[in-house]
C-alpha cells in the first residue's frame, strides 16, 4: 500500500498519519491522536490526528496564496488537470479500492463501485468549460450583456465515514477544475483514503496549495466554518451535525450546502414484478452493509405483499457476512443498530431475519451485523422513525398508496422514495407526492448518475444547491454579468 504516511514507528506496524497541506505531508499541531481501526477485525491500522484550528490556518493560508495564479489558468487547462486525474484512478482503482475496504470495511466489489463513481464524477468535471461557459446577449441595440462564472474562492470540505473516497470526490473535481482551492477534513473514522487522492491530484498536475488535507473532528470543523479565508463549505453527514454546521458557516456569512441523514421508504404494491423487487429492495437495504444515505430503510407494502415479504427474505437470507455483506463501521454502530432490533422486537414487531450476533470465522472482533427484515413495525416505533443506518429493513403495512404516502411524508428527512409497482400511473402518483429529492420506478438506490445532480429535501439537505452535476456550479462559482457598449450610435436610453 502506497501512501503519504510517515514511516510506521520501529515497534509498532501503526501508521501515524499528517495533514497535507501546501503539497507535503506536514505534522499537525496536535499530539491528540484517534485509532483508526479495520472494521472487518477491529484490529488498529492507522492514527490520526486530532487537529486544531492552527493547522486550519495553515492549509487555509496555503489555500489562499496558491488561488490566485490557479483561477488564472484558464478552465480548459484546468480541466486536463482532471483528465489526468481520471486516468491516475483507473490506473490505480485496485488499490484505491483496496484502501477503502480496509478502513471502511466495504467488501472489495462495493469499493470498486465507489471509486467508479469517482471516476464518473471527475469525468463529468472534464465537461466543464462546455458546461460551464457563460452566457451573452444583445439586451438593446448595440448593448450586450454577459455573464462570466468566477471561482468563489477557498472551499472546506468536510466528509462522512461511509464513502471515504467517492464523497470527497463529488466536490474535489467540480470546485477545482471551476478555479477553486479546497481544504477538505475528511472522518477522522476513514482518514486514508483522503492521503491518496492528495497524492494522485499532485501527480496529475494540480498546483500545491490548492487541495489540502487536515485531520480532525468537531474542532476542525469548527475552526472551518468560522475561518475568515473559508469563503464557501459543503458538509455531508448526520443530519444533527449537517444543522450545526449549515447554522455556523451561514453565522458566518458563507455559502454553504449541508447534507444530513435519511430515512428511505420503499413503497410496495402487489402487482410488482416479484423477483426484480425483491432483489432490489434486499440490495439496497444490504449494501455497504446498510451504511448509504440512500439504502432502503422502510418498506410500506400496500395491501397484499405477503409473496414479495416472503421472496425478500429468501433474497436477504442469500446475504453472508464475510462474504458479499461487510462489517458496519464501529463496536457503537453494532451496538446501536442492535439496540434498534431488540427495541423492535420488544415493542411486538416481528423479526423474518435475525442479523444479531453475527460473527465471521477469523475476523471475530469485527463489526459484523446480518442482513436483518423486520415484519410489522408500526409507525410510530422508534425504529421506523430514527435512521438506523445498518443493514436493517423495517416493514410498515397499509391498506391504501395514500395511506403508505401520509407515513413516507411524515418522516423528517426527504433523501430517497422508490415505488415498486407494474402501474405507470401508479407509479406517476408516488413519485409526485412522496416528499424526497431523489425518487426511484422499480429501483431501490435511485442515486441520480451524472450530470443530474445529488441531493435530498428536508432534513436531508440544508442550503440552496445540490452537491454535485449542473447544480454544483451555482455553488462553487460567482457569476459576475457585464453590460456593454462600444457603438456612440447606439441609442441612449434609461440603462446608457
Ligand atoms: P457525522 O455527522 O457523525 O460526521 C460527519 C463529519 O462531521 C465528520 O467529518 C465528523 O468529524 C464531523 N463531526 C462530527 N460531529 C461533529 C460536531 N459535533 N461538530 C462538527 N463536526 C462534527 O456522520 P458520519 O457518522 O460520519 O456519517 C454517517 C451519516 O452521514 C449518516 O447520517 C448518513 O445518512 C449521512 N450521509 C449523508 C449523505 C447524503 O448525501 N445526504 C451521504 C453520506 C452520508
Amino acid at each position: 500500500m502506497h501512501t503519504t504516511l510517515d514511516a510506521p514507528p520501529k515497534q509498532t506496524s501503526v501508521v501515524h498519519l499528517k495533514n497535507f497541506i501546501g503539497g507535503k505531508a506536514i505534522q499537525s499541531s496536535s499530539p491528540d491522536l484517534l485509532d483508526v481501526t479495520n472494521p472487518a477485525t477491529g484490529e488498529v491500522i492507522a492514527r490520526v490526528p486530532l487537529g486544531a484550528a492552527q493547522d486550519v490556518d495553515a492549509a487555509v493560508k496555503a489555500a489562499r496564496s496558491a488561488l490566485a495564479a490557479w483561477s488564472a489558468v484558464p478552465i480548459k487547462e484546468r480541466a486536463q488537470v482532471f483528465f489526468r486525474y481520471k486516468s491516475l484512478m483507473e490506473k490505480n482503482m485496485k488499490e484505491l479500492a483496496e484502501l477503502v475496504s480496509l478502513e471502511n470495511g466495504k467488501v472489495m466489489n462495493e469499493a470498486m463501485a465507489e471509486v467508479e463513481k469517482s471516476i464518473e464524477v471527475t469525468e463529468f468535471a472534464c465537461s466543464m468549460p462546455q458546461l460551464s461557459s457563460g452566457e451573452i446577449l444583445e439586451v438593446s441595440k448595440g448593448v450586450e450583456c454577459r455573464i462570466d462564472r468566477y471561482p468563489v474562492g477557498v472551499v472546506a470540505c468536510i466528509t462522512p465515514f461511509n464513502f471515504p473516497n467517492m464523497v470527497p470526490n463529488w466536490t474535489i473535481p467540480n470546485a477545482l477544475v471551476l478555479g477553486n482551492a479546497m481544504v477538505l477534513k475528511p472522518s477522522e473514522q476513514v482518514p486514508l483514503s483522503s492521503m491518496r487522492i492528495a497524492e494522485l491530484l499532485k501527480e496529475a498536475g494540480l498546483p500545491d496549495g490548492i487541495f489540502n488535507v487536515v485531520h480532525g473532528a468537531q474542532a476542525i470543523v469548527e475552526a472551518l466554518c468560522d475561518h475568515p479565508g473559508i469563503d464557501a463549505l459543503t458538509f455531508v453527514g448526520s443530519t444533527k451535525v449537517a444543522k450545526i454546521v449549515y447554522q455556523r458557516a451561514a453565522s458566518h456569512l458563507k455559502r454553504a450546502v449541508c447534507l444530513g441523514g435519511a430515512k428511505n421508504h420503499l413503497i410496495v404494491l402487489p402487482d410488482a414484478h416479484e423477483e426484480m423487487a425483491a432483489s432490489n429492495i434486499a440490495a439496497s437495504m444490504s449494501g455497504c452493509a446498510g451504511q448509504r444515505c440512500m439504502a432502503a430503510s422502510a418498506m410500506v407494502g400496500v395491501g397484499p405483499v405477503d409473496h414479495i415479504v416472503e421472496r425478500l427474505c429468501v433474497e436477504a437470507k442469500k446475504i453472508i457476512p464475510g462474504k458479499n455483506l461487510g462489517p458496519v463501521i464501529s463496536k457503537q454502530a453494532k451496538e446501536r443498530i442492535e439496540r434498534f432490533i431488540t427495541e423492535a422486537e420488544r415493542d411486538g414487531a416481528k423479526i423474518l431475519v435475525d442479523g444479531r450476533n453475527a460473527t465471521v470465522a477469523g475476523k471475530e472482533n469485527g463489526y459484523w451485523v446480518g442482513p436483518t427484515v423486520i415484519d410489522f413495525v408500526r409507525p410510530e416505533m422508534k425504529i421506523a422513525q430514527e435512521e438506523v443506518f445498518g443493514p436493517v429493513l423495517s416493514i410498515m403495512r397499509t391498506r391504501t398508496v395514500d395511506e403508505a404516502l401520509k407515513i413516507e411524508n411524515a418522516n423528517p428527512y426527504g433523501n430517497a422514495a422508490s415505488v415498486f409497482t407494474q402501474s405507470g400511473g401508479v407509479a406517476r402518483y408516488v413519485a409526485e407526492h412522496a416528499s424526497a429529492g431523489m425518487i426511484g420506478v422499480n429501483i431501490g438506490v435511485p442515486v441520480p448518475r451524472e450530470p443530474f445532480s445529488f441531493g435530498g429535501w428536508n432534513e436531508s439537505k440544508f442550503g440552496a444547491c445540490d452537491i454535485t452535476g449542473k447544480s454544483s456550479i451555482e455553488f462553487f462559482t460567482k457569476p459576475k454579468k457585464t453590460t456593454v457598449k462600444w457603438n456612440p450610435e447606439a441609442k441612449v436610453n434609461w440603462m446608457s
